[in-house]
């Protein structure tokens, strides 16, 4: 009796993930892929098999193409229109809309990432449902667990809404392998442009080092730098480590570097194999953005900077005489 009860509750679960249909908003720029998207897409695997990746654009042929190699993706939907020109949440809600109406998902979900961030808040108010944001961990299909408190606490919630909205925090899931995949691509007619609001342009950093979210080595400064030109030390730092150059929001505000170098709560979320915190002092709202990171190392002359209660080593010195001493010593390498 137990057994063939258990037998039941296992073909029900199966015949309900059968029945789960997620669309995963795939994030690019018309050219490549971002990373975030393939976790998204693994989050979206958990959640049921029947994954379509929407991907819209101006000119987003390739993107397609790429996503048709994800293992797990069984359908892309590609609409092209230069009215996605800057991927402006006013275009891409309505065409995210009529793709719902078409095909009755029972999940919309997109990375956490300022594009995910902006569009699907959006999504689920015209859908009339909660949007869940910054998903770490899928438990069931109607059940997410989601950081709180600039993610310092984790809560588990339940949505009774009939579309599920959520954008997925991409340090908390693998990367689907861009192998195996064979999905069919189906072009959609876009809806009429809205035409509310313009992508004029944007001026993004040039950069030969390796992109902060994906890097696998991240040096990081924060207001301990003092200065716009201190911050050199640590492009040395990072270029001997071929690494990325994050920052905290204090550097950023007090406009030692740009502020897409900044990293937490409301910047970004990284989680390299090894960060290297200097002059970071460990605010919550910095922790936020990198504690996921497999290494940490702090480097700090305050020995109580709460930093170094996260560090996997800490170094207690001034960094104007450890950054100098750590890149001579790489140089020899
Ligand atoms: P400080 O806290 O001033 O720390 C500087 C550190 O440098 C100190 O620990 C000091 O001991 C050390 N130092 C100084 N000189 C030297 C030296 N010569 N050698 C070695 N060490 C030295 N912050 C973020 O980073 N990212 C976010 O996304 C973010 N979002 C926020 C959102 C909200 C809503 C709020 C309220 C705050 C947010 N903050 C964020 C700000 C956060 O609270 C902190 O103010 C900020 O992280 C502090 O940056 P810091 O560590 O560089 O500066």
């Amino acid at each position: 009796m137990y057994t063939s009860l258990n037998r039941c509750v296992w073909r029900l679960s199966s015949l309900s993930r059968r029945c789960q249909s997620t669309l995963v908003v795939a994030e690019h720029d018309n050219d490549k892929l971002t990373p975030i998207t393939l976790n998204a897409i693994t989050a979206a695997i958990k959640v049921g098999q029947d994954i379509t990746c929407l991907v819209a654009g101006t000119n987003c042929t390739k993107v397609a193409e790429q996503v048709s190699m994800v293992k797990g993706v069984k359908k892309i939907l590609v609409a092209q229109h230069d009215c996605y020109k800057g991927f402006l949440p006013e275009e891409l809600t309505p065409l995210i809309l009529a793709c719902q109406n078409q095909f009755k998902f029972t999940h919309v979900c997109a990375g956490a990432s300022a594009f995910g961030k902006n569009l699907l808040p959006r999504v689920a108010a015209k859908l009339d449902v909660a949007a869940i944001s910054d998903v770490t961990e899928i438990k069931s299909q109607d059940t997410f667990v989601r950081t709180i408190y600039a993610g310092n606490a984790l809560v588990t919630v339940r949505s009774s809404d009939g579309i599920k909205v959520f954008t997925v925090r991409g340090t908390a899931f693998q990367a689907a392998p861009m192998e195996g995949g064979s999905a069919v691509s189906e072009q959609v007619s876009p809806p009429p442009p809205v035409r509310a609001s313009q992508w004029v342009e944007q001026s993004l950093t040039k950069s030969d080092r390796p992109e902060l979210t994906s890097a696998k080595i991240v040096v990081s400064g924060g207001r301990g730098l003092k200065s716009r030109d201190n911050f050199k030390l640590l492009y040395d730092l990072a270029d001997e480590l071929n690494a990325a150059v994050g920052a905290s929001r204090a550097a950023v505000d007090a406009g030692y570097v740009p502020n897409d170098m900044q990293i937490g709560q409301t910047g970004k979320i990284v989680a390299p194999e090894l960060y290297i915190a200097v002059g970071i002092s460990g605010a919550i709202q910095h922790l936020s953005g990198m504690k996921d990171s497999k290494t940490i190392v702090a480097i700090n002359k305050d020995p109580e900077a709460p930093i170094f209660q996260v560090a996997d080593y800490g170094l207690v010195a001034d960094l104007f005489k450890a950054v100098p001493e750590m890149i001579e010593a790489l140089k020899k390498k």
